[in-house]
């Protein structure tokens, strides 16, 4: 989307780095070795389809190799450009590099609304993208690894793997050339979730530091936080699920393409995605008040702003109206540089999208080495963990049975707590692992340096200052 009056998402990105680079030490080589795109690769192949030869554009951006394979999503949209997919590469490097996933920053695009082809054409127009970037290793399990982003999903990567393993049969690991694949196609338990789970791991650490949340201006737990989602896509509709069914956070305003839908009382989040998925918008759902003007919404009053979506939706035009004192970006870039200012200069709290949406490629990470061990995660070591669970179980039960301690442990404790060693259980600790120990670095170093004003500053400045090492050790 661009915006007029306000530099391009690439340029915004800029912004934001250099705001970050001009409180380091970094030598002026160094730094714009980490600044630049390294390629952008642009493609146009033709597919014969309704009788024609349409032609199709496509992008893969590979911004940093200081770790490879280089790591990112594939973008389905109509309006995707090189600006954008470059923009994007980037925030995947400082992201990576942020949540320790050892993985170069890369991002791709194709042009096109995969509203307006079926099934089998989207599969063979998928395939055709896929032969062309895997003809030139930018899919490849050591060298550039995709995932889904706006507008595909596991179908679509389920595709690019069997088009990656036709056209090399004997690699072995060929399975690991692509991340977001489906179960019963070498995908991983919970990565789905992902994205939507990384978002709620993030403010649940963020709801663990008092001092932090009174800088938002707010207090308390999340239960009770009035929140509004704008996307109800795959991160948005599970950021605002867990959010409202585990966290007792009410989901008081959703914002879809069509209008939003309202409700002081909370949005029940399940309902509201069933009704899209059958109408196609929010219009006419009865959960809630339809507001025609859904971007009007972005300013409305609430605890937390969501924006789950496109980048730069709050921008110049909008930002001096934004009320929310706590924005968490579950999207790539929905702030322009200039709406940052703006709300920083409000107060408002900002918790950036390098490490916000991380919970995606943290869990990609976990998919491809899965693929790479060939090996069923939760298998190995399972009985050494069932071991250790049964000694904490009979400590609790014997803490228990201490009637003086008041306490009593649910009956049905052993059997929940058993079953909860599974793919899944294994994934979700791995990432809330991850979220927490990334919130911590970011953490320390806002408090820790009087430089230092946000959280967004000081996110880049700990992946920055991870891939400056990571060069220096190249020797570079
Ligand atoms: N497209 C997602 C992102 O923007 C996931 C990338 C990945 O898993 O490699 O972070």
């Amino acid at each position: 989307m661009s915006i007029p009056n306000e530099p391009s998402f690439r340029e915004s990105v800029e912004l934001m780095f250099n705001r970050a680079v001009a409180l380091m030490d970094l030598k002026p080589g160094l730094e714009n070795k980490i600044r630049v795109c390294n390629a952008t690769y642009t493609v146009r192949f033709g597919v014969r389809l309704r009788g024609h030869i349409h032609t199709f554009t496509g992008y893969r951006a590979v911004h940093s190799e200081h770790m490879e394979p280089v790591k990112g999503g594939i973008r389905f949209a109509p309006n995707v450009h090189q600006d954008e997919v470059e923009a994007l590469a980037a925030l995947m490097t400082f992201k990576c590099a942020l949540v320790e996933t050892p993985f170069g920053g890369s991002k791709g695009g194709l042009c096109i609304d995969p509203r307006e082809w079926d099934e089998h054409e989207l599969e063979q127009i998928t395939r055709r993208f896929a032969y062309e970037l895997a003809k030139r290793d930018l899919i490849h399990p050591s060298q550039n690894v995709p995932a889904p982003d706006m507008g595909t999903g596991e179908r679509e990567m389920a595709w690019i793997a069997d088009q990656y393993a036709r056209m090399n049969t004997t690699d072995i690991n060929a399975r690991a050339c692509v991340t977001g694949k489906p179960l019963n196609a070498g995908g991983i338990a919970g990565r789905v979730e992902a994205t939507g789970r990384g978002v709620q791991y993030a403010l649940q650490e963020f709801f663990r530091y008092p001092e932090d949340i009174a800088i938002a201006g707010l207090d308390g737990t999340l239960e009770g936080k009035k929140i509004i989602v704008q996307g109800l896509g795959n991160v948005g509709y599970h950021a605002a699920k867990f959010l409202s069914e585990e966290d007792g956070s009410l989901i008081v305003g959703i914002i879809e393409r069509d209008g939003a839908l309202t409700n002081e009382k909370g949005l029940n989040v399940e309902a509201v995605r069933a009704w899209i998925a059958e109408h196609g918008g929010v219009k006419g759902c009865p959960e809630g008040d339809f507001v025609e003007d859904g971007a009007s919404i972005l300013e409305a009053p609430c605890d937390i702003m969501i924006p789950a979506a496109l980048e730069g939706v709050i921008n110049l035009s909008n930002a001096e109206r934004v009320q929310a004192p706590l924005i968490i970006e579950a999207a790539n870039g929905p702030i322009t540089a200039g709406a940052d200012e703006v709300l920083r200069k409000k107060g408002c709290v900002i918790i950036p999208d390098l490490y916000a949406n991380a919970g995606g490629v943290t869990v990609s990470y976990f998919e491809w080495v899965k693929n790479l061990s060939h090996i069923r995660f939760g298998r190995m070591g399972k009985r050494q963990e069932e071991a250790q669970h049964l000694l904490l179980i009979n400590e609790l039960e014997r803490l228990s049975a201490d009637k003086e301690l008041g306490w009593e442990l649910s009956p049905d404790f052993k059997a929940r707590f058993l079953r909860g060693a599974g793919e899944i259980e294994l994934v979700r600790s791995g990432l809330d692992d991850t979220m927490r120990t990334a919130y911590q670095a970011m953490r320390a170093v806002w408090h820790g340096r009087d430089d230092v004003e946000d959280l967004r500053i000081a996110a880049y400045l700990v992946a920055i200052d991870r891939i400056a090492s990571s060069y220096r050790a190249k020797g570079l």
